[in-house]
């Protein structure tokens, strides 16, 4: 089974990919586990392998690198830059790296990970096409781009490299197909779908995966099965998702052969409509955790640097620059019936300092059930 053929390359790649983020290899407590079953899944015809230098700081590339051992011409490797190396010669820095922790000679696709938000994109990929040209990288990619950046990343002298767009792309979050995925159509890019099983949480109790369940009974196959091959409905997705199990990859891989009828994914597509609503973002509790700012001021000194920071952000959400947005649940243990933020933890309060808490944020509401 193979994806369209983008205009400057021949690629015969499986319609379902690895993804390795996420503690894939519990910090080295699974690396063997890890290495069986990203080999197994090559067997399986999932040959497009995701990983990033950021995935347990290098460790996840070390992995895939000893996965790929002697089997390298096998798979198609996909890694990233962080932002923080988006300066050109960085960028040619962080791949060398990658390709020593990788084990290999070539990358076959190289993403940006996350634009930086100051450094322009088009210097990032002046690295990118060096690389090219170096030998050292087959193909280039963009992530987390905004679709103005994308298009002018197509436009530009990037542009006969790119390959593919990797958005986060599930039926908890559709935020691409109102713009990035009809992109992806016109210049014949690939969409990598990330988290496409929403990070394991498609919920058996949310009211909506009842559908999910009666098409999976019709198909005799799994929900993860029935929302992968709603993923691949769109013939330009291919979705990375990971998986620790054997049992979980094999339903993966075989997700790849089912194709849903038009009425099952109509019904999946109603069930699951993505509902923007304007929350207040007073209305709003950011929990903490680990690099999370819960205060105004916390954000504003950026004590994490994180990057792009929320400042950085505001700066360009007020000069109109679209974000993917937020993700919020009604928080049930509230009294106040306030929303506890899921997802945009940055892009919360950025929007927060670009309006002075005063514009109300558009969110995905999770949990509400469709009226
Ligand atoms: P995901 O693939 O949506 O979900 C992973 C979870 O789904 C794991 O808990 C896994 O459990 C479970 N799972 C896998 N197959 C299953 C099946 N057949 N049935 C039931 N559960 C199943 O989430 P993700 O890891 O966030 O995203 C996938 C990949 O996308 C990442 O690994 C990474 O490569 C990429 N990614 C990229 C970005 C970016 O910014 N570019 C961000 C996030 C992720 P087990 O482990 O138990 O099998």
């Amino acid at each position: 089974m193979s994806l369209p053929l983008h205009a400057s390359c021949h690629l015969d790649v499986g319609a379902i990919g690895q993804g390795t983020a996420l503690g894939w290899t519990g910090g080295g407590t699974r690396d063997t586990e890890c290495i069986q079953t990203l080999r197994l899944g090559i067997d399986l015809g999932m040959t497009v392998v995701d990983t990033a230098p950021i995935y347990e700081d290098g460790r996840a590339e070390q992995v895939v690198g000893r996965a790929l051992l002697g089997r390298r011409t096998e798979a198609f490797l996909a890694t990233k830059f962080s932002p923080e190396d988006s300066r050109r010669d960085d960028v040619i820095r962080s791949a060398e790296a990658s390709l020593r922790r990788l084990r290999t000679d070539w990358i076959d696709l190289l993403q940006v990970h996350w634009p930086h938000s100051t450094i322009p994109l088009s210097e990032s990929l002046e690295g990118m096409v060096r690389l090219v040209e170096q030998g050292k990288v087959r193909h280039l990619g963009l992530g987390n781009c905004t679709d103005a950046q994308i298009a002018d990343a197509v436009a530009g002298p990037a542009g006969p490299h790119l390959l593919s767009v990797q958005q986060e792309y599930s039926l908890a979050d559709r935020t691409v197909e109102s713009g990035t995925l009809p992109l992806c159509n016109e210049h014949q890019l690939w969409l990598l779908a990330y988290s496409p099983l929403a990070r394991g949480k498609i919920a058996p109790e949310d009211p909506r995966a009842a559908v999910l369940m009666e098409v999976a009974a019709d198909y005799e196959c799994s929900v993860a099965q029935v929302v992968l091959a709603w993923l691949r409905r769109d013939p330009c997705v291919l979705p990375i998702p990971r998986c620790g199990r054997e049992s979980h990859l094999r339903e993966n891989a075989a997700a790849a052969t089912i194709g849903l009828a038009d009425e099952d994914v109509a019904r999946i597509d109603r069930a699951y409509a993505m509902r923007l609503e304007p929350v207040s973002t007073d209305e709003i509790v950011v929990p903490a955790g680990e690099r999370v700012y819960t205060t105004l001021r916390e954000a504003r000194e950026n004590r994490f640097e994180l990057v792009p920071g929320p400042t950085d952000l505001a700066t360009k959400i007020a000069d109109g620059e679209m974000l993917k947005p937020i993700k919020v649940a009604v928080d049930r243990d509230d009294p106040r019936g306030l929303y506890r933020l899921l997802e945009g933890r940055v892009r919360y309060w950025a929007w927060v300092i670009a309006f002075d808490g005063k514009r109300p944020i558009p969110a995905v509401i999770e949990g509400l059930e469709e009226g």
